[in-house]
Parts: C-alpha cells; structure tokens; sequence
C-alpha cells in the first residue's frame, strides 16, 4: 500500500473559522483580508480595549462584509468573573516554592509575600487544603488558613507573578455571579451595536444562560449565546446548558487550567459529540496555532490539534492571541483554512461525511429531528445530490438540523435576510445565501434559480429542499422534496 498523503481539495471548507479581532487586526484592510482568507465569525473580546475601540472595529467589519459580499457575523465575549491579582509597585514578585505568602482582599498594593486579590469574596470561597492558580496555572499556592481578609498559603510551583495575572481556583465554589455588573454592562452596549452572538465566560449552570437569554429578551433583541465551557461544574450540568445555550465553545485555556490539561482532549471530544445530539454549533478555542504569534509558520503539534478538531466534527476553530495580538494574523487564518480543508479532503476520501454521531448511535430511540437528519444525509448520498437547500429563519433550526448529521453535500441555507444569514455563520457545511421576497413563493423554483446561480448545479441533477422544522412542536412540519433542475 501507498500512503497518499495529499488529498483533491472539497471546493467548500465546512469547518468554520473564528478569528479574534485587536490591535494586529483591527485596521480595515487587515479585516477585508482576514475575510479574504476565509474568516466566517469575528470576535470582539470584552476582556481587552474599550467600547470605543469595540465599536470601531464592528463598524469596520461590517464596512468590509458589505463590500465583499460575505454574511460575517460578529460575537461579542463577555468577560465574566475572571478573577485576577492586584498591583504590585515593581510590577511583580518572585514567588519561591515552600514559602509562606498571603493573600489579602484588602485593596491594598502587593509586594513581597503579599497578592492583593481584585475578588473580594476570595477570603469566604476559599478554605484551607484549597489550590489557587495563578497566571494560567503557571505558579501555585494552597491554603493553609484563612483570617478576616488574610489568606495564608504556601507557595508550591514558584515564578514571576505580575500585576493583573488570572487567579483560578479549581474545585471551589465561587459564589460571584458568572454574568457579572459589567457584563450587563458590556452585553448591552455590544447589543446596541448588533451583534449577532455573545460569548458568556465561565457558565456553570444552565441558569446563568438564561440570565443572560433574559437581558437580551428585555432589549428586544434576538441574538446566539454561546456558552463558554471552562469550568468543571460546567462539564456537569453540559446537558442543561446545551438545551439553554444556541452554541459551546470548548474554552481550553481556562478549562486546562480547573482540570489538569492531560484530560481537556477527552472533555472536547465527548463535547462535540454531545452537542451534535443537541444540534448546537460547538467551537474549539484557544492555543490552536499559538506559536504563529511570533512565528509564520505553525508547530507540527499545532497542525494536528486542528486537524483533530476537524476530523471530531467540530463546527468552527477558533483563533485568539494570533490574530488578535500576534505578527502573523492573515498567516494564521490562511494556515488554518489549509488545514481545515485538506483534513476534510482526506475525510471525504474516507467516505466519513453523513451519519450519527458515536452518541446518538447509543440512544435509540431517536428524536424526530436526529432521525431525519441522518436520513437526509443518507438520502442525499444514495441520490448523489449537488446540494441540500434549506429554508431557514432566524433561529435557524432546520439548518442545525440538517448540519447535525455532517452530510456529505454541501448544504445551502436560504435565509430571508442578511442577519439570518450570519447566525447560520457557525454551524458545520452551512453556505448561507440570502434569497429576498418574492422567489420564496415558489420554493422549488428557487431552490433550482439558487443553485445555478452558485455554479453547484446543472441541468438534470438532483438537489433536497429541506423546510419546515421548528422548535415548537405545533409548528414542527418537517419536509424533504427531491427536486430535478
Ligand atoms: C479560554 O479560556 O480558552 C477562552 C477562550 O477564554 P478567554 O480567551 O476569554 O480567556
């Protein structure tokens, strides 16, 4: 046997991209160019820059998307409780193991043995025997007492700890709230500006989403929450939040420092699958192609984390740091389009498109909307269809399901506007289109117009119009038509 490394390219990526945006991004040609090298979502991270630098860069993106012609959606990340260290007059400390060092909620500066903490309820959180992380899980303290405001530890992995570094407390309950004052603050403005999706850190319930569902409802707006996956209550409650939330991402940063990185591969893995039986978008986030911040080319390593999230079925791969703050922004993205796409050659090579998921093939049996999906994928395989065309409204439901079983046509979302078209912006294979008025008369008629016009189909060749589901089940009517162009 030979080994055939390359692959014929799928004229489609059906993974999708996320790319963060900040200062080595923000400028309009940067953006037009990261849409270029196939840039689906742009997020704008709260935890970074201001209002002010936020609503320039969005008008920006949208500026670029209109010109282009792309349905680019943009997701605002709250930042949640991020809990972090105070200031330090040099800047920092050296933190030795086996020493004794405090931590203090007095709003105090820092020095030698003594971490400010910016959380003020650290002192009631936490109790002796507990771990606090510090900078990403780099350096290490356990508690030995706690006092008032004064929280004796011992240092056990040692470092350089410098002003406003993250504190993680694995295995602590923390009592403040995940969508915290300034998130409110935060959402509100970033739905003044609509967006299409805001990202919430650190969910650990399912009631946190709905915090979140009922700030929104209360401005009239109708946006995609995507909930943020880095804690390991959240890990516990995955099923609630998964019927809560319109997407996860699979926050790995965070989420390898609260469970020790070695088990974060198995936590994604059975996140992707267990979101597919939701039909909800999932993204990988965080460290994909770290090392192009500095460098124009990727580690081997790098390579193969996203070619794992793209064979497990991952709707979108995110990038962080690389774009946002890194040399190389339009590398990273065109690398990572690469590797997108020569995985998902190598996967229709395989013939591994359309059918269940590992989970849902244990469930049976399975709901209308998991049935269907699989058999529409095995429809339109047996048929060979060009394409799956799908009527799509704004909460894209027949979308998701359609997308869920990972069929092996592309799938071709008609959307009445332009907003429906971007929400559909995460979701696996999805190829939204917006159709206006009139042509949605005549469904048939504009499924074949519609195709023809995308080059994706020829006199005599079949397509499956998909229309009619819906998440109340009143409205459910589901329907598949084979339609001859
Ligand atoms: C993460 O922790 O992986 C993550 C995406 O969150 P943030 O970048 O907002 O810290």
């Amino acid at each position: 046997m030979r080994i055939q490394a390359d692959v014929k390219l799928l004229k489609y990526r059906r993974t999708k991209i996320v790319a963060t945006l900040g200062p080595s991004s923000n400028d309009p040609e940067t953006i037009e160019g990261l849409i270029t090298a196939g840039v689906n979502v742009f997020r704008l991270n709260m935890s970074h820059g201001n209002h002010e630098s936020h609503r320039q860069a969005y008008g920006r993106i949208r500026t670029a998307a209109d010109r282009l012609g792309e349905p680019i959606a943009v997701m605002a990340d709250l930042c949640g409780p991020k809990i972090r260290v105070g200031d330090f007059p040099g800047g920092s400390i050296d933190l030795a193991a086996g020493e004794p060092v405090t931590v203090t909620t007095r709003e105090v500066a820092g020095g030698p043995g003594l971490i400010p903490s910016q959380y003020h309820a650290l002192n009631s959180d936490v109790g002796q025997g507990d771990r606090i992380l510090l900078d990403d899980g780099n350096l290490e303290l356990r508690v030995e007492t706690v006092s008032g405001t004064e929280i004796a530890c011992r240092v056990i992995a040692g470092g350089v700890l410098s002003n406003h570094k993250g504190m993680n407390l694995p295995g602590v309950a923390v009592s403040t709230p995940s969508l915290t004052e300034t998130d409110r603050v935060d959402a509100r403005f970033a739905l003044d500006l609509g967006v299409d999706f805001l990202a919430l850190s650190f969910v650990r319930q399912a009631s946190d989403v709905v915090e979140l569902r009922e700030l929104i409802t209360s401005k009239g707006a109708e946006v995609g929450i995507v909930a943020k996956i880095e804690k390991p209550e959240a890990l516990d409650n995955i099923e609630s939040i998964l019927d809560a939330a319109d997407a996860i991402m699979v926050a790995r940063g965070d989420l390898g420092v609260e469970l020790p990185p070695q088990v974060v591969p198995a936590a994604q893995d059975q996140l992707i699958d267990l979101a597919r039986v939701y039909r909800k978008p999932v993204i990988v986030a965080t460290q994909m192609l770290e090392s192009m911040i500095t460098h124009a080319r990727p580690t081997r390593a790098e390579v193969s984390d996203v070619a794992t999230a793209v064979r497990s079925g991952a709707d979108a791969v995110m990038l962080s740091a690389e774009t946002a703050s890194g040399q190389y922004p339009l590398e990273a993205v065109r690398m990572m389009n690469d590797v997108a796409r020569q995985t998902e050659g190598y996967l229709w090579r395989q013939g591994a498109f359309g059918g269940l998921t590992r989970k849902q093939e244990q469930a049976p049996p399975l709901s209308v909307e998991n049935a269907l999906s699989a058999s529409m994928a095995q429809l339109s395989r047996d048929l060979r269809v060009r394409a799956i065309m799908v009527i799509s409204f704004l909460q894209g439901h027949s979308l998701a399901v359609m997308s869920a079983s990972r069929p092996a046509a592309p799938i071709i979302g008609i959307c009445p506007d332009h907003r429906t078209a971007r929400m559909a912006g995460l979701l696996w294979g999805v190829i939204p289109v917006t159709v206006h008025g009139d042509a949605m008369d005549n469904p048939h008629q504009m499924a074949r117009s519609t195709a023809v016009s995308l080059g994706m189909a020829e006199e005599g060749q079949s397509l499956l119009l998909v229309q009619g589901f819906s998440i109340e089940p009143k409205k459910n009517t589901p329907s598949v038509t084979v339609v001859t162009v």
